[in-house]
């Protein structure tokens, strides 16, 4: 144990580093700092709003009750507290059933749980960490004398290298969160636009407000308060794919690396050689379908926006065959797919799949529709809104804001989030998340997934989990002095 002299010595020489945004990337990247046993260095975190831990999408405050994660306990990444033990001494052990998800609002206090944990035990360790709520980053830079931020008009300097996990929301734009659900209750007609898991949650917090779910699984019916339309606008008008596990991908993973050789260059090649011959080892019913085709045709054929299809079918079909395959035992298609993206993303093969994505080839949103993992029992909720008739979906442009202002009786909700593209361009306004990607060598890091644009599966806490192990590795190398590249980011208009 240092003496107090010591550790005042030791403090003044040692490096600082700032981490803008206390949500479930930072939990992350201090994990990985706990884990590699870091000791020598000072962090000041600085947190928009007055939580910590869990960012936006699972604050407990503000993610209504009902509202699901895609997360069964099993999916959330390693972290120190082990959830069931947590669950147990927090809320008297609830039990999950095997196939069921986590609320996000559980998964917030959780994730709170382990930040502060985490800043508790790197203490102890002597690493001195400042947590400063309530201060909203406006600028970051980075010059000879290293880097620096402003925070509420006031200036923070010498750090040697600061991370930005400020997520997708810039909590001064506003957001559809929370959903302000009260303000809803009674009006007749509802105009959704984007179908993805945040219009999900944006319909089903309508519907839990303005009537009531009874029954269970198959037999779940909807009881409105009264009568109601939620009509759900986007351009392929049908939900993203059921959930599925992925305890199991690390299977699958193996099996790929396995496959796996140098003169695999492209993304069609690695498709060929990786992912097709696991599907049709895991998924053989699937492989048969698709065999002949290229990748992207047969995501829009497994996802069912290859040709027009209807939300309510598509639902119904996909609950019948997740029963079907989970009794059997058998492995879900997106199991596969997921774990294909994701050993790309993670085995130094980042070029081939970023060219894809600069040449406009790379199917981001339907990506999107196929990993995009709605919740069990979200679905069923949502084939009980359709059976009623209070929700039905229609295939439209949803292009520009002008279209949803031209529905003046309706209560209108944007939920087509961010493309990632559109942020690229550099026209928007969006400065907390401005990022870009660029050969220069900086000590600013992007370590929320939102912000990497070039990442291929969808952004969730694994991505939070494997960007900020990468970012915690590069830190460490850098207070012990090794040069290496370290993440390639500059930021614009910030
Ligand atoms: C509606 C919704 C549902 C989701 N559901 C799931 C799910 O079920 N499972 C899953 O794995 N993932 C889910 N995600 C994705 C998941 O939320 C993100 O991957 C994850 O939250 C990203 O964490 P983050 O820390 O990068 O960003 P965030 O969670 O956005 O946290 C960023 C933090 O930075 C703060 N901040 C922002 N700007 C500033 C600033 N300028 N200065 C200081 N602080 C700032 C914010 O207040 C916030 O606390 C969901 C996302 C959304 C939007």
């Amino acid at each position: 144990m240092l003496s107090r002299m010591e550790m005042l010595a030791s403090v003044n020489e040692r490096p600082k580093i700032a981490v803008v945004g206390a949500g479930p990337a930072t939990v992350y990247l201090l994990y990985h700092l706990y884990q590699a046993r870091l000791t020598s260095v000072d962090i000041d975190i600085f947190e928009a709003s007055a939580y910590q831990g869990c960012g936006h999408a699972f604050n407990p405050e503000t993610s209504y009750p009902n509202l699901l994660s895609n997360l069964h306990p099993d999916d959330i990444p390693s972290l120190p507290l082990n959830y069931y033990e947590w669950n147990a001494a927090t809320v008297g052990g609830e039990s999950f059933p095997p196939h069921s998800v986590l609320s996000r609002s559980t998964v917030g206090r959780f994730l709170a749980a382990n930040f502060l944990w985490l800043i508790h035990e790197l203490e102890r360790r002597h690493v001195v960490i400042n947590v400063y709520p309530d201060h909203f980053v406006e600028k970051l830079c980075e010059s000879e004398n290293g880097c620096q931020l402003q925070a509420d008009g006031r200036w923070y300097v010498g750090y040697s290298a600061i991370v930005n996990n400020t997520g997708l929301i810039n909590p001064a734009e506003g957001t559809p969160y929370p959903l302000d659900v009260y303000r809803y209750i009674g009006q007749p007609r509802f105009t959704i636009f984007g179908s993805s898991l945040t219009a999900v949650d944006a319909i089903l917090t309508i519907a839990q407000a303005n009537g009531q779910f009874a029954g269970e699984a198959q037999d779940l019916i909807y009881r409105p308060n009264y009568t109601y339309n939620i009509e759900v606008v986007s351009p392929s008008g049908v939900f993203p794919n059921l959930w599925y596990p992925s305890s199991r991908q690390w299977q699958i993973t193996t099996m790929m690396k396995g496959r796996f050789t140098e003169e695999l260059s492209s993304f069609d090649s690695l498709y060929e050689a990786l992912c097709l011959p696991a599907l049709a080892c895991y998924c053989p019913d699937v492989y048969r379908q698709i065999a002949r085709m290229k990748f992207e045709t047969a995501l829009r054929f497994l996802t069912q926006t290859y040709t027009c299809c209807e939300a309510r079918r598509k639902l119904h079909c996909e609950l019948l065959a997740f029963d079907a395959i989970e009794s059997q035992g058998r492995f879900h298609w997106q199991e596969v797919i997921d774990a294909f993206l994701s050993l790309i993303e993670t085995s130094g093969l980042h070029l081939n799949a970023v060219s894809i994505r600069q040449n406009n080839r790379f199917p981001h949103a339907l990506t999107a529709k196929a990993l995009g993992a709605l919740p069990i029992e979200s679905a069923r909720k949502l084939l009980a809104l359709f059976v009623t008739g209070t929700l039905n979906t229609r295939q439209g442009s949803m292009a520009t804001s002008d279209a949803i202002k031209s529905y003046p009786h309706h209560v209108v909700m944007d939920c087509r989030g961010v493309k990632p593209e559109k942020r690229e361009q550099g026209n928007n306004k969006q400065s907390a998340h401005a990022v870009k990607f660029c050969e220069v060598t900086t000590r600013i890091f992007a370590g929320s997934p939102h912000q990497r644009t070039n990442a291929l599966t969808l952004p969730g806490l694994d991505t939070c989990n494997r960007l900020n192990r990468t970012i915690a590795k590069n830190l460490i190398d850098m207070t012990n002095g090794v040069n290496r590249a370290l993440s390639t980011i500059s930021l614009e208009g910030v």
